[in-house]
């Protein structure tokens, strides 16, 4: 009998969310366990660190890693898995771009701890105990991974042969990989597992999509009442479709709330933030300074809007700090 392809699951600076999607398969996970042999998914399964550096080096088919890499733990686990696998997919947003983990870039390691465990309206921490790298307690020594200063995508740490985009990749582009994995019907090393099309370009909305556009203000969703049938940029709404990877078929869009972006740019773009900024600064609709500035202000979370998933993947990658 042919032995199992070897399949692995790992999760770095993640939410679960995409562990959540593997088991959204549905009945399809049942035909992935009986097809392949899951040999390291620590959410799910009881393996070690150890058992993995036991293998064989190539040993394992594939390993999909989910999450940012923001610890020492993190990297270490990244260039281990590498070498142990024959393919490496980043898989979902924060894997494949930095995701909502990678908005941390916009501030400094020891901000996000006194934010985290110090001054957040719902930390109890009086003595303002923050995490120690090294504790010993009763006799017993403790250790906590390292946090780097920056996060980072997965193939800003180690080599990536595929990207599965989404927040989370939905259950058809998850089955699909799987499927191309097992067959070996793969496409060219550092594609992107989905369309390589606009969402606008799948959206039921699109036919309501203006050429042209002149906007006086930017909404929220929770300032209008959306109408479900209409392009919601021509609503006023900062929706991130014309910026962004189709494959999820605006699951977002149909919920009549706009794309914010999880799935990346399509191939044709670099930076996806500034793509859609210079989409939606060409909407505005004033040429006067003062009018523009106005405008332009009502975005409440220009970075959030513009980078929600892609700011460690992007030109500006992080905000500076002062090194001192
Ligand atoms: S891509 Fe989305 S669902 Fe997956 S770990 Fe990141 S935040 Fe969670
Ligand atoms: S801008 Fe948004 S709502 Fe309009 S067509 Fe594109 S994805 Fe659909």
């Amino acid at each position: 009998m042919t032995a199992k392809p070897k399949i692995a699951f790992y999760w770095c600076a993640s939410c679960g969310g995409c562990e959540e999607a593997v088991v959204d398969l549905a009945e399809q996970v049942l035909d992935v366990v009986a097809a392949v042999d899951i040999v390291f998914w620590p959410c799910a399964m009881d393996f070690k660190r150890h058992d993995v550096e036991a293998m064989a080096d190539g040993s394992i088919a594939a390993t999909f890693v989910n999450g940012a890499v923001r610890t020492t733990e993190q990297e270490e686990m990244a260039h281990l898995l590498r070498r142990k696998s024959r393919v490496l997919v980043a898989f979902g947003a924060c894997s494949q771009l930095g995701g909502i983990p990678g908005l941390a870039n916009l501030s400094d390691t020891a901000s996000v701890l006194a934010t985290a465990y110090r001054t957040s309206p719902s930390t109890v921490n009086p003595d303002g105990v923050l995490p120690q790298r090294h504790t010993v307690d009763g006799g017993h020594a403790l250790g906590l991974p390292g946090l780097y200063e920056t996060v980072r995508t997965l193939d800003q740490v180690t080599d990536v042969d595929y990207y599965l985009p989404g927040c989370a990749p939905t259950p058809k582009l998850i089955a699909a990989a799987v499927q191309a994995l097992l067959t070996g019907a793969l496409p060219a090393k550092g594609s992107v597992l989905a369309p390589d099309i606009a969402l606008c370009d799948e959206c039921a909305r699109k036919a309501s999509k203006p050429d042209a556009l002149a906007l006086a203000a930017f909404k929220r969703p929770s300032e209008v009442v959306l109408n479900e049938e209409e392009c919601l940029l021509a609503q006023g709404v900062l929706c991130m479709g014309p910026a962004t990877r189709g494959g999820c078929e605006a699951a977002c869009v149909q919920g009549n709330m706009p794309c914010t972006g999880c799935s990346g740019p399509t191939s044709r773009v670099r930076d996806q933030g500034a793509k859609a900024l210079s989409g939606f600064a060409s909407l505005v609709a004033s040429n006067d300074a003062a009018e523009i500035e106005r405008i332009t202000g009502a975005i409440a979370d220009p970075v959030g809007t513009l980078y929600r998933y892609a700011l460690p993947a992007s030109l500006l990658r992080r905000r500076r700090v002062a090194v001192s």
